[in-house]
């Protein structure tokens, strides 16, 4: 704790300082350009990954990278209110939808029930991402325990702009070419970002 509270003191100190008319003209107001939807997980940090700064990511994080299918009704408000809000309100013009590599969310829905036994909300969760999984066990390459995991990481980004489309607001943004939805996936270790690229059907490099 004493770490990050010595980095509060040192922010207000440097970053502040160096950003300071940034800091000012944010203070009125925030004009994210782009909806940045990532996992939890302590290791991506949307900010650093695409070397923005505050006000230009709306970020939602949650476990997996998850955007829940569109339906009225009260579950998953803070993840929906916040789709709804990015583009609604905030009129942002791009959707990022970001998966990593050695995502333990990812990992969670090949678990057995019993797993779950002190995390129930977890497992009524990722209960979402079902279909991901059996999307996944279809595809022979799947049987390789190491080709599993970063196949089920990337069919899950896959899935999840497929969610980001049942949203009505937002498939009458994408048809009308106003709204862009990207598919990324981020290598922890190697520090690479690939990209989805729809036509071809695969992930691949970003130049
Ligand atoms: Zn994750």
């Amino acid at each position: 704790m004493e770490k990050i509270l010595r980095g509060v003191v040192e922010f207000r100190k440097h970053d502040f300082e160096k950003h300071k008319a940034l800091f000012r003209k944010l203070g009125k107001k925030q004009q994210p350009h782009t909806l940045f939807i990532g996992c939890s997980d302590s290791r991506v940090d949307p900010n650093l990954i695409t070397r923005s700064l505050p006000g230009e990511l709306f970020i939602i994080r949650n476990i997996a990278n998850i955007i829940p299918q569109y339906r009225e009704s009260g579950e998953y408000l803070a993840t929906t209110s916040a789709v709804e809000y990015a583009i609604q309100a905030l009129n942002v013009q791009h959707i990022v939808i970001c998966g990593h590599s050695n995502c333990g969310g990812c990992a969670a829905l090949y678990l057995p029930e019993n797993a779950f036994q002190t995390m129930p909300h977890t497992q009524r969760w990722l209960e979402q991402a079902k279909v991901v999984r059996q999307r996944v066990e279809l595809n022979p390459e799947a049987a390789d325990p190491a080709a599993r995991e970063w196949l089920t990481e990337q069919e899950n980004v896959v899935q999840q702009m497929k969610n980001l489309l049942s949203y009505p607001f937002i498939r009458e943004r994408y048809k009308a070419g106003t709204l862009k939805i990207h598919g990324w996936y981020y290598i922890i270790r190697s520090g690479q970002v690939l990209a989805y690229n729809i036509e071809k059907g695969y992930f691949e490099e970003m130049e």
